[in-house]
């Protein structure tokens, strides 16, 4: 069979993402410290690496948005302080997998092999372990010594729950691999990953002192990396502001070349301008963006379909909540120097840099807090009263629930609640790099076509803003809000009130005039090869994203007289007048394209009862099977929670009654479009 787009699509992504991962090891900012060797980068041998560096544990992470990561790094750091067992964290991608079975006969005392695996898209592997999973499929044969646990990181509402963390266990314990304990599932579609990990780590422990007759001690924090207050001052050069890379600050000439010419991947972001940005709803409390990104001046590429990761900073409002919590507040400006005290550990930062550009822009500040991070911050308390109450919600499991989960509370936000606003000075700033989160990148379905918008990359965002009964605040979203800043500073808005503020100029006005550091993550998400075949997409809200990027290629080709099939695009919202996204557009899209392009609408709030896509999809059953009949790919984007699952449902119900078939026969026939290719998600 000839291969499609669609499979020549995953190659390339595979490549390139190995191609990214074979680069990476030097590419996490500056080497840091002179007083460390750095064997991650130097060496890809594992048994080199862990002998090296005495350790004797070993935590691997494959991670595509770097959650898996930093419960990897959580996870490593607690094993080796609770059972004094040195231990190592590293990457999937860093490492060469061939004597993984000889750690255990080749390391004095080597103990445990943890996996932190999480499961990507359709039941893919992060781009960094791509190619753990092909040595385990085609090449390793034994794994008889192994020993391992393993913690999956998944989504209940997907297809594929997990498929990754399962394919680990299974594929492991097939070459003879031991499991120590149960596979655990972190599930980020009940909200219940930092449970799950917890239930599943207290649980391995347990085992662990018995099976390895390891000895728990209690937990105390030990820092695996060093701060110091540096002379250098904020105008010196080689400071990092929150510059997006090392390549960024004051560049040679040959790292000058690569902000424009790349490779971009996650290590390397592009500066890209926003050249046209626009609010999408007409509503007083609701804001949809569309931003049109250039890339004219760089030579970072798309294809229609791809996702657009784009790299936030944190607003003003949380940065100095948090530092002020902190008692951080008018040091905010004092340089520090960030050094790694264990040549296995690289903090994610550049250094030198400052307390506030590491905060604005490297820390995940204003997101759920961990009960982890709650227990284990207790220790630094400023009152006994606070440390009480933090080492109380960090054991109780429904109290924590109740005073922060449900109250939507970030770091700042229960620190200062804990300590009724007494500043928690003694909380070294290197537990903080070490226990917070990461800032990581923020992915989005590109709205655009590379055939019809070759030099830009448009992305849809809904900004996150909620206000929920009983929480006193506005709950916000980091990168939307900082794309409302940006439209409503661009347009010269002047009428709507941000609930946060930005520096949009960014380190050293690198950001002016309206820049965001952005990469291009390749999807499989696709068009079909030959532009004749029709497509029934279903793309309700933000949803609708890579359906315009699908239609302005239709446009384009039909353009240039080439004969494209038909589009029926499903979109649904609140209201026609509110929330209908490209509603003009549309209507231009039709003019061009005629009867092969049909819009059908489901606005969920103008009826009694309310409509969404699904019940629109039912009234159209003859059609879609018509055109399923004719080859018809089948496209669905948005939300996974529920839509994407109804979706399915819904086609399997026009299957059973225009095909007169039971439910299992149409099951079977849509897992066949899938297998062919033919039913594609792209759901978040
Ligand atoms: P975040 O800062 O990431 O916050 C996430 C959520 O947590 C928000 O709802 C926020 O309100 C909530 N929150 C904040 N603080 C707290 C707290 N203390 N406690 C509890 N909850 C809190 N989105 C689109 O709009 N359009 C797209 O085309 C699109 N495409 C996507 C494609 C892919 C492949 C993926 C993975 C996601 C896509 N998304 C898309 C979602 C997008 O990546 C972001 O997740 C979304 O825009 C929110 O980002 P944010 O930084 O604004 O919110």
């Amino acid at each position: 069979m000839a291969l499609d787009t669609l499979d020549l699509g995953v190659l390339v992504a595979i490549v390139l993402a190995i191609g990214i991962y074979f680069t990476k090891g030097s590419l996490w900012g500056k080497s840091d410290g002179e007083d460390v060797s750095v064997p991650r980068g130097s060496s890809r041998d594992l048994v080199e690496v862990l002998s090296t560096n005495n350790k004797k544990a070993l935590v691997l992470f494959a991670s595509q948005t770097g959650t898996a990561e930093d419960y990897s790094h959580k996870f490593a750091k607690e094993f080796q302080s609770r059972f004094s067992i040195p231990t190592m964290c590293g990457d999937l991608a860093d490492y060469d997998y061939e004597n993984l079975n000889e750690i255990f006969t080749s390391v004095d005392g080597f103990q445990l092999v943890v996996f932190f695996t999480a499961t990507y898209g359709e039941g893919e592997p992060p781009d960094n372990a791509v190619e753990f999973f092909d040595y385990l499929d085609n090449e390793c044969e034994d794994l008889s010594n192994l020993k391992f646990a393993c913690f999956g990181l998944g989504n209940s509402t997907y297809e594929f729950y997990n498929a990754m963390g399962k394919k680990t266990v299974s594929t492991l314990t097939e070459k003879g691999a031991t499991l120590v304990g149960e596979l655990g599932l972190g599930d980020d579609g009940r909200g219940t990953m930092d449970e799950d990990y917890m239930a599943w780590k207290d649980g391995l422990f347990d085992i662990l002192k018995d099976e390895l007759s390891l000895e728990e001690h209690e937990l105390v924090y030990e820092a695996q990396i060093k701060i110091e207050e540096s002379v250098l001052t904020i105008d010196s050069p080689e400071v990092s502001l929150g510059e997006p890379d090392a390549k960024y600050i004051n560049p040679s000439q040959e790292e000058a070349q690569s902000l424009t010419e790349g490779p971009f991947d996650h290590t390397h972001p592009y500066l890209a301008p926003i050249t046209i940005s626009r609010e999408l709803f007409n509503s007083d409390s609701r804001h949809c963006i569309h931003a049109e990104f250039d890339i004219s001046g760089s030579n970072l590429r798309y294809t229609t379909g791809d996702h657009l990761a784009i790299w936030p900073s944190n607003s003003n409002e949380h940065v100095f909540k948090f530092l002020d919590i902190l008692g951080l507040h008018e040091k905010k400006d004092v340089v520090i120097d960030i050094k790694s005290l264990d040549p296995t550990v690289h903090p994610h930062i550049i250094s030198p840099s400052t307390y506030e550009a590491v905060v604005r822009h490297y820390l995940e500040i204003s997101g759920p807090v961990s009960r982890q991070f709650v227990g284990s911050v207790a220790q630094f308390a400023p009152t006994e009263q606070a440390k009480a109450h933090a080492s109380k919600l960090g054991k109780d499991k429904d109290l924590f629930y109740e005073e922060v989960t449900s109250k939507y509370l970030n770091i700042a936000d229960l620190l200062h609640v804990l300590s009724d606003g007494v500043k928690w000075t003694s909380i070294p700033f290197a537990f903080i790099i070490e226990s917070v989160a990461h800032l990581q990148p923020r992915y989005y379905s590109i709205s655009s076509s590379s055939l019809s918008d070759k030099q830009s990359i448009h992305v849809t965002a809904v900004v996150e803003q909620e206000k929920y009964p009983n929480v006193d605040h506005i709950v916000t979203g980091v990168a939307t809000n900082l794309l409302l800043n940006i439209q409503l500073a661009q347009n010269k808005v002047s009428d709507v009130r941000p609930v946060l503020t930005y520096d949009l100029e960014g380190p050293r006005q690198k950001f002016t005039p309206f820049k965001l550091p952005v990469h291009v993550r390749r999807s499989t998400f696709k068009l079909p090869s030959n532009p004749a075949t029709p497509i029934i997409c279903i793309g309700p809200g933000t949803g609708v994203a890579p359906f315009r990027g699908f239609i302005r290629e239709r446009v384009a080709k039909a353009a240039s007289d080439v004969s494209v099939g038909k589009t029926l695009l499903f979109f649904g919202c609140r209201k026609s007048n509110e929330d209908f996204l490209y509603k003009d557009e549309f209507v231009d899209y039709s003019k061009k394209l005629g009867e092969k392009f049909e819009l059908v609408t489901a606005f969920s709030r103008e009826t009694a009862e309310k409509v969404y896509v699904q019940h629109k999809m039912l009234e159209r059953a003859k059609e879609i099977n018509e055109l399923l009949n004719e080859g018809a790919f089948f496209y669905v984007c948005g939300d996974a929670a529920r839509m994407a699952r109804d979706v399915q449902n819904v086609l399997i119900k026009i299957m059973m009654s225009e095909r007169k078939v039971t439910e299992s026969i149409a099951t079977d026939m849509v897992k066949n479009l899938r297998v062919l290719n033919r039913y594609q998600e792209d759901v978040w």
